[in-house]
């Protein structure tokens, strides 16, 4: 992996970062493009990934003028060729495009994947030694150790963007390691705070999927009504 060039050097040379967005067509991705769309002489898109969902990538794609997306269902190919089409944006599909993706010289990626999937391009991104901001929780969940050493060997650096980690972040970066005594991270409960167990079981899944406070993506959004979300919280923090 050394040999892939840590910055996009047009990009450096101008002042501009260069950000690639794993996940860029869901609820933390719209966001990140909200944040990219704010200031957009501050940043150049290098990559963009989604799973299925090719007209918003290729929407994305075009607004950003990305130099590559890659769409992880290898049977949308075309629909995204045929959508990119009379664009300068190269495109791959399948698991090893969005792995390329990550793989591109990018300073900055968001790691904003869905689940396990996230794991192997987040992986990419940080034997790079590039900056990750770490929204896919999973990555940390199913290969902690394994995830920060390779990190620590490549120089890379994780940013937290799960909000609760991000805020244990702000915190710790104020004092010193040896005052800390525990670390504690809250819940609400969701849209079940208020309810009986008898009622929780009853629950359907549009009720699961109606977070009081949040838009999220589906499954975090029910992680959370079943607090395993604040499980794999824990673990994330640990
Ligand atoms: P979404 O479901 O809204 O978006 C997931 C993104 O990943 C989409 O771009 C989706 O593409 C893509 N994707 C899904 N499966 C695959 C796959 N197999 N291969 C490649 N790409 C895939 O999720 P969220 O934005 O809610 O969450 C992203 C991560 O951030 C999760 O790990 C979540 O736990 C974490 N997180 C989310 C928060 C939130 O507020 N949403 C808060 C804190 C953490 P497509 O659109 O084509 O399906």
């Amino acid at each position: 992996m050394s040999a892939v060039p840590l910055r996009n050097n047009k990009a450096a040379a101008s002042g501009v970062r260069a950000v690639t967005v794993l996940g860029a067509t869901g609820s933390i991705g719209d966001s990140t493009m909200d944040l990219l769309r704010a200031s957009p002489e501050r940043y150049q898109v290098e990559a963009l990934t989604a799973n299925t969902n090719v007209p918003a990538l290729a929407k994305l794609a075009k607004e950003f003028g990305a130099r590559f997306v890659a769409i992880a269902d290898p049977d949308r190919l075309q629909e995204l060729k045929d959508a990119l089409a009379g664009t300068r944006t190269e495109c791959g599909a399948g698991d090893s495009a969005v792995i390329e993706a990550a793989t591109r010289p990018a300073d900055w990626v968001m790691a904003a994947v869905s689940g396990a999937a996230g794991l192997k391009p987040a992986l990419a991104a940080v034997d790079r030694g590039a900056t990750v901001a770490l929204a896919n929780k999973e990555c940390l969940v199913c290969a902690g150790d394994f995830f920060m050493q390779r990190a620590a060997k490549a120089g890379a650096c994780i940013l937290p963007a799960d909000s609760e980690h991000n805020a244990l972040f702000q915190a710790l970066g104020s004092g010193n390691r040896e005052e800390l005594v525990r670390v504690i991270i809250t819940a609400s409960g969701g849209p079940f705070r208020t309810w009986t167990v008898a009622d929780i079981e009853q629950a359907t899944l549009a009720q699961a999927l109606k977070h009081p406070n949040w838009s999220m993506g589906q499954k975090i959004t029910i992680d959370s009504a079943s607090m395993m979300n604040k499980g794999l919280e824990v673990i994330e923090a640990s």
